[in-house]
């Protein structure tokens, strides 16, 4: 008995080869009908006997392409045609009503980088190599569907040989929109300071700039990078210098993954991470002999790795490896693009940039994760994630949440699904801050939606914020900063019902005007109240405070030494002078410019200045990371803090450590030791205040969130003592947990509010 069945599947099953194999599913079951792309994801429709139909099923839910994911696959029986042959690709149809499915960027294939090295292949040493496994994708789409006339290839006009591959459905490049090849596709270029083109092979050319010692551009998938050659102390102290940038890790490209071995520590999670065709940068510890320049990552043990994911990066890597890759921008400017915008960073930080004509249409810098217990932990999600959906536990209207100002993403709701964008950058910068307005564009466009509702914020002053006030968009929704990092999470989890939030992190809105960031939440998606939060200290200057975490630690001593804390300070704090400590404390004595804040990066600044890390700083938790960097992890010991109950809110204080870690000092206790316990510390007074808290509120489940979670031996030692006390702990594998995923948070937190 024949009949016909409407399959309609959605997921990320655009881009990745989808329906040539189930072409080749249908044919082999004799099977007629047709398979296209809708803006929504793909739509098959089959004819023919019972049985073959079923197995054809079958089949494509057992069997997809490898980097599909289906998510769901509408199955509906319609009338037959009584056409029983003849099984067609067709082409796409526009549908506004189900969910797209784009795809994010792949890297190189094995197949693609093997016909890369074969002298017989006709793509041999072609930079633009690529196949429906591997290539660009999210960084070339213009609109949705995604075809060949939508992206930035539609300019290269196939020759014979890849229209044939392209349009053979038994072919690995059957609708591989970026084909290419030699003779049809895009080209390499190097552009040097005076703007000639060279002569000659350019990249031959670029390898041997790099060998001297040169800094270059180099364009990849979703912007520039600019490099050097790893193991030279000079390339990477002039690319510093020039960039700007002293001390924050640089990210290194390796040819293999036998090299990372050479360099690096690393495990089998580790590795199947970096495999992957995301290609993120992953963070490892370093090998005490690692040959790298040590001016890669001063502050740390550890290394962000990665391996080529395009074509041109095998070229080069095979010719020189490892080199520094880092991304091609001024300090906190988004990574650049096109060959016009490299006169922001040629001829002051490159003398050449390896360039290529295919145009990238949105940038997508390169995403960073750590691995703990097996788990991804993201410190930034962006290329080869976005724009992959996080799902929510709640729906309704579109949400456009505007995120925070550092670090900032933006989300888009599309019923229950959030599309957080690629990393946008630090928003008081005038460049961020366009491309903030751009991605917001970019991002409702692509996805065809006209938010009714937009999140932000509560900080008036966030440039997000106040572009939220400013939108057309009558619905407003403001978010507590910390309320958003717990309900980031959350929804990764897909929890709804109350927890117990602990968001740990720099700064944040407090609603009643003081600085939060050491807080113990009661929280549901809709709502929350403050449980406990960390003890509060004035913060000397404000801002200043936190660049010079030398003043933190003069108002931890100020406040629990009182007066008698000058002589401490004399001994402990030789970067703050005897006049300036005056001044400092006669400021915060008369509440002059002295915010208080609950801050737990503070604390962390604080105590990294204590023992003797207080040189004021050049990136954003610099003090944090060398805290952690030197504590000792099998240190056991903690030091005393206490638990005040100020009627329902209860206060930290980690004034009794802070005496002890003086006494410490003052015995010539190692920094490893008392690093070691100050995290021990934390992790247990986090463990007794959420004793207190399940005590009288019957709660069990504890979720993690905030940047100071980015600490691995923080979150490790926090997840084990409360496993061990028998609660169920929630932390980040989806979004970071620093202000990255704040975006997701708001946006969840006004679907709930939303909910009747
Ligand atoms: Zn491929
Ligand atoms: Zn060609
Ligand atoms: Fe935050």
């Amino acid at each position: 008995m024949n009949k016909r069945v409407r399959l309609q599947v959605t997921g990320r099953v655009q881009g990745v080869g989808f329906r040539p194999t189930v072409y080749r599913y249908a044919v082999s079951q004799g099977l007629a009908g047709f398979v296209q792309n809708t803006s929504g994801g793909v739509l098959i429709e089959v004819e023919g006997a019972g049985n073959a139909v079923s197995d054809f099923i079958e089949k494509i839910k057992s069997e997809p392409p490898r980097h599909a994911r289906i998510e769901n696959i509408d199955i509906t029986e319609i009338p037959g045609t009584g056409v029983s042959h003849g099984f067609e690709i067709s082409a796409s149809r526009r549908s506004e009503d189900i969910l797209a499915g784009m795809p994010p960027d792949l890297a190189t294939c094995d197949e693609c980088r093997a016909e890369l090295f074969d002298p017989h292949n006709r793509r041999y040493r072609y930079p633009f190599i690529n196949c429906t496994n591997c290539g660009p994708r999210f960084t070339i789409i213009r609109r949705l569907p995604y075809d060949r006339e939508q992206t930035s290839m539609a300019c290269f006009q196939q020759c014979g040989g890849c229209g044939r591959e392209y349009s053979d459905p038994m072919d690995r490049r059957f609708d591989a929109q970026p084909n290419a090849c030699h003779e049809c596709g895009p080209e390499v270029k190097l552009i040097t300071v005076g703007n000639d083109s060279f002569e000659g092979a350019p990249i031959t050319e670029a390898v041997r700039q790099l060998k001297n010692g040169a800094i270059l551009a180099v364009k990849g998938i979703g912007g520039y990078h600019i490099c050097c050659d790893a193991c030279n102390n000079n390339a990477v102290s002039l690319l510093r210098k020039r960039k700007n940038r002293p001390a924050k890790p640089l990210a290194v490209m390796f040819v293999s993954l036998d090299e990372i071995r050479h360099h690096c520590e690393i495990n089998p999670d580790e590795e199947s991470q970096l495999l992957s065709v995301s290609a993120p940068v992953v963070i490892l510890r370093r090998k005490q002999d690692s040959g790298l320049s040590e001016l890669i990552s001063p502050d740390t043990n550890d290394i962000g790795a990665f391996l080529p994911y395009s074509p041109l990066h095998h070229l080069l890597l095979t010719e020189i490896s490892p080199l520094v890759m880092t991304s091609g921008n001024l300090s906190e400017e988004p990574v650049i693009k096109d060959e016009d915008e490299l006169t922001r960073i040629m001829p002051d930080i490159v003398e050449s940039a390896l360039a290529h004509n295919r145009p990238i249409v949105r940038r997508c810098d390169d995403s960073v994760l750590k691995i703990i217990q097996g788990q991804r932990l993201f410190i930034r999600r962006s290329r080869g994630f976005v724009p992959e959906p996080v799902n929510l536990p709640v729906k309704g209207p579109s949400v456009l949440a505007c995120g925070a100002e550092l670090k900032n993403t933006i989300c888009v709701t599309r019923d229950n699904q959030a599309f957080i964008s690629p990393h946008i950058g630090d928003l008081d910068n005038y460049q961020s801050h366009l491309f903030f307005r751009e991605s917001i564009r970019d991002f409702t466009g692509l996805l065809e939606v006209k938010p009714s509702v937009i999140a932000c914020d509560m900080h008036p002053d966030y440039h997000s914020t106040r572009y939220a006030y400013e939108m057309d968009i009558p619905m407003k929704i403001a978010v507590q900063h910390h309320h958003a990092h717990i309900a980031a999470c959350m929804s990764e989890h897909m929890i709804t019902n109350q927890v117990i939030g602990i968001a740990l992190d720099g700064t944040g809105f407090g609603p009643d005007g003081t600085i939060w960031g050491g807080e113990i939440l009661i929280a549901d998606l809709k709502e929350f109240t403050r449980a406990a939060h960390f003890k509060q200290y004035k913060m000397p200057g404000g801002d200043e405070a936190v660049r010079h975490p030398s003043r933190m630690a003069l108002s931890c001593l100020f406040s629990e030494f009182g007066t008698e804390c000058g002589e401490i300070i004399d001994v402990i704090l030789p970067a703050i002078s005897e006049h300036e400590s005056k001044i400092l404390i006669r400021m915060m004595d008369n509440n002059i410019n002295s915010p208080l804040t609950s801050s737990a990066g503070r604390l962390f600044d604080a105590v990294a200045a204590m023992i003797g890390m207080g040189q004021p700083i050049s990136y954003e938790g610099q003090p944090a990371i060398r805290l952690q960097a030197c504590a000792d992890r099998n240190e056991t010991d903690s030091y005393p803090f206490k638990i005040e109950s100020g009627g329902e809110l209860y206060i930290i204080s980690f004034g009794p450590a802070i005496r002890s870690i003086i006494s410490d000092m003052r015995h010539g206790t190692s920094r490893g030791r008392i690093a070691g316990m100050f995290h021990n510390t934390l992790a247990r007074a986090i463990g007794d205040t959420c004793d207190t808290i399940r005590h009288k509120h019957h709660l069990t489940q504890v979720v993690l969130s905030g940047g100071v979670f980015q600490n691995d031996l923080l979150l490790e030692k926090v997840t084990n003592i409360l496993h061990k006390r028998g609660f169920r702990v929630y932390s980040h594998h989806l979004a970071p947990p620093n202000d990255g995923g704040i975006a997701l948070g708001q946006a969840a937190v006004a679907l709930a509010k939303l909910q009747k």
